[in-house]
């Protein structure tokens, strides 16, 4: 018998290869436009006849090519943008997989004008069905013109199977955005039936958003920028106040190419969670930046998904960041903490004297440990990349603080601020304003922090945990107590007593409406076992969100119930030792209903403020 395997001729797999790189006009001019930001042009001009059925052409003031590169750049797998295997891992470029070119070559009619500037005269290539019918140097301006006439016209079940000019015109419109949006340094217009739908002169990416989508956008941008040892993170979210029933713009952009990811989005969606009504989505145009070393965007023929090697951290950080967005967001109208005092209410007034509140500290938090490189991960299992960061941003904002041993006259001029004797602060010292603001200096001037929301995101990060592992620390009383409450009550409590015992308590029943409390979160004073839980179960009826699932409520209600006051007097050490933790925490901005837990009052802030009248 004969053998059997035979080579496929190139304009097959061409074909074949196109028929997963090219599905519909928007493919074609992705493809195009894509190459024309690899070039370099800083002008892109897209000209679509009959939703792309007709005629796609893109015409750039990129690098241009020579007339062999031109020839090469329908040949599949040829590319200028990868030499070796190794480069795939730290690709810039938008394209590099050297099919695209071949791929639309051997579905449609053909042509490329290209010149660089070094050349005299340009060439002009001209293809049908992967066959050369034409090439020719011509007259070209600088940079590179590619049409694509009729497309599929020699693969009629693929043409038959395109959707109607309207749909795909609006494909054509996505990803021409898309291009335009991560790359608002490029002038880019498109033309439909010689029409302009988008005429956008460079500028920055706010301009570029508001060009697009309309001037209404303006305002309801809320930046985003965070740089983490991760990624980074930059862009706009919009107001909760615009989120809408429909999908709306939402765009993720990693390393400046467009991604797909229910993954991420469900981040952005979890921080809006509870500013925004169910069925609503928030818009957003977010950018991550990532070593391309630490990301496979190779895993899809059309690179629209991304896998990141942590994929979890950048989950959090991504929430965390738009969180903190929002959060400030929220403190802009007015910095007047005093409104705000819907959960100082006391739960009850016990009849113990006050007790002065204890801070618990991490016994393992230490805010000088310099973990080493390359074992991070391993020496400090309980602390998260973000709060790595975070702990690392707070650090940063002492690094021109003097020391205290070498106390200048400004910190002497501070110490008299109150009564109480300043504390050190990494070198700086804290002050308690009103029994309820810590202040504190910073390099870049002036940190005020409100003592309850700071304590209630400590605690609640700290609670958070514990439900999650099941286990929080417990700490034995040493004389059991029985607590009697009121039916609805007992019943709740019988409700919620295996998440309230995961948390650190040991409480067990004891008859029809009776407790004994065995013990107590580690980290709590114990001296009012009873009030706690009273406290628990007061919050947990008055600020049940109920859209919250129960351990999240719970969470919060212990923090409530268990953080510091408004009032309270602390210690300097305490004041301390709040400040790390909550830099310490994931999402130190806010309190776990979001509202602000710092502002800064910069240098410059203060300047502004003392200008002449
Ligand atoms: P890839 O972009 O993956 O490299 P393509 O098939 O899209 O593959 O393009 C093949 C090559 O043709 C590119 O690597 C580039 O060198 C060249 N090329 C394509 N379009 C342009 C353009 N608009 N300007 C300059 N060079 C281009
Ligand atoms: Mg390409």
């Amino acid at each position: 018998m004969p053998d059997v395997i035979q080579l496929l001729p190139d304009a097959v797999a061409n074909q074949i290869a196109a028929g997963e790189v090219i599905q519909r006009p928007a493919s074609v001019v992705k493809e195009l436009l894509e190459n024309a930001v690899d070039a370099g042009a800083s002008e892109i001009k897209l000209i679509v006849k009959d939703a792309g059925k007709t005629l796609i052409r893109v015409t750039d003031n990129g690098c241009g090519m020579s007339e062999t590169d031109a020839r090469m750049s329908l040949e599949r797998h040829a590319t200028s943008k990868i030499r070796q295997a190794n480069d795939l891992f730290a690709i810039r470029t938008l394209g590099f997989r050297g099919e695209a070119l071949a791929s639309i070559a051997a579905v449609a009619q053909f042509e490329v004008k290209t010149k660089r500037t070094e050349d005299e005269l340009g060439t002009h290539i001209a293809v049908e069905g992967s066959k050369v019918t034409t090439q020719e140097a011509c007259q070209a301006a600088n940079g590179t013109s590619i049409s694509v006439k009729n497309l599929f016209f020699n693969i009629p079940a693929r043409r038959k199977f395109l959707k109607s000019n309207p749909v795909e015109t609006r494909h054509i419109i996505d990803e021409f955005q898309r291009v335009a949006l991560a790359y608002p340094g490029i002038h880019l217009s498109l033309f439909h039936n010689d029409q302009e739908l988008f005429h956008l002169p460079k500028g920055s990416i706010r301009q570029r958003i508001v060009n697009i989508f309309g001037k209404h956008y303006n305002q309801r941008l809320v930046p985003v920028e965070e740089q983490t040892n991760i990624i980074g993170i930059s862009g706009f979210i919009g107001k909760p106040d615009a989120a809408r029933k429909t999908r709306g713009e939402q765009f993720f952009f990693v390393n400046n190419r467009f991604i797909k990811s229910n993954y991420h989005h469900h981040a952005v969606q979890a921080a809006f969670q509870e500013l925004i009504p169910k069925g609503h989505h928030p818009s957003y145009f977010l950018f991550l930046e990532a070593d391309p070393e630490a990301i496979d965007i190779n895993i899809h023929p059309t690179k629209t998904e991304v896998k990141f090697e942590d994929e979890k951290a950048v989950y959090a950080i991504i929430r965390s960041v738009v969180q903190r967005s929002l959060g400030q967001y929220n403190i802009a109208p007015s910095i007047d903490f005093e409104q705000e005092t819907s959960f100082d209410i006391p739960y009850a007034k016990h009849k113990d004297a006050p007790v002065a509140p204890t801070i618990e500290v991490d016994p393992e938090f230490n805010p000088f440990k310099t973990t080493s490189p390359g074992t991070s991960a391993g020496t400090a299992p309980r602390e998260s990349a973000l709060q790595r960061s975070n702990r690392e941003n707070w650090e940063s904002l002492y690094q021109d603080t003097p020391t205290p041993e070498a106390p200048r006259q400004e910190q002497v001029i501070q110490a008299n601020w109150d009564e109480q004797p300043a504390a050190e602060t990494k070198g700086s010292f804290a002050h308690q304003l009103y029994g309820t603001y810590i202040l504190t200096k910073i390099k870049s001037g002036l940190l005020v922090v409100h003592q309850q929301r700071a304590h209630e995101r400590i605690l609640y990060e700290r609670y958070r945990k514990a439900l999650e592992a099941r286990k929080g620390a417990s700490q034995q009383l040493m004389f059991p107590l029985n607590v009697e409450l009121p039916a609805a009550d007992a019943e709740l409590l019988k409700e919620l007593m295996e998440l309230i015992n995961a948390m650190g308590f040991d409480l067990r029943e004891f008859g029809q409406h009776a407790f004994v409390v065995h013990g107590v979160p580690a980290d709590l004073p114990d001296s009012a076992p009873e009030a706690l839980l009273e406290g628990i179960l007061e919050n947990f009826k008055g600020h049940r969100d109920l859209k919250l699932e129960t351990r999240e409520n719970l969470a919060r209600s212990l923090a409530r119930s268990a953080a510091v006051k408004v009032g309270a007097t602390l210690q300097p050490e305490e004041m301390n030792t709040m400040i790390d933790a909550l830099f310490a925490c994931e999402m130190p901005y806010v309190s776990p209903t979001s509202l602000p837990t710092i502002i800064t009052l910069s240098q410059e802030d203060l300047e502004a403020r003392f200008k002449r009248l």
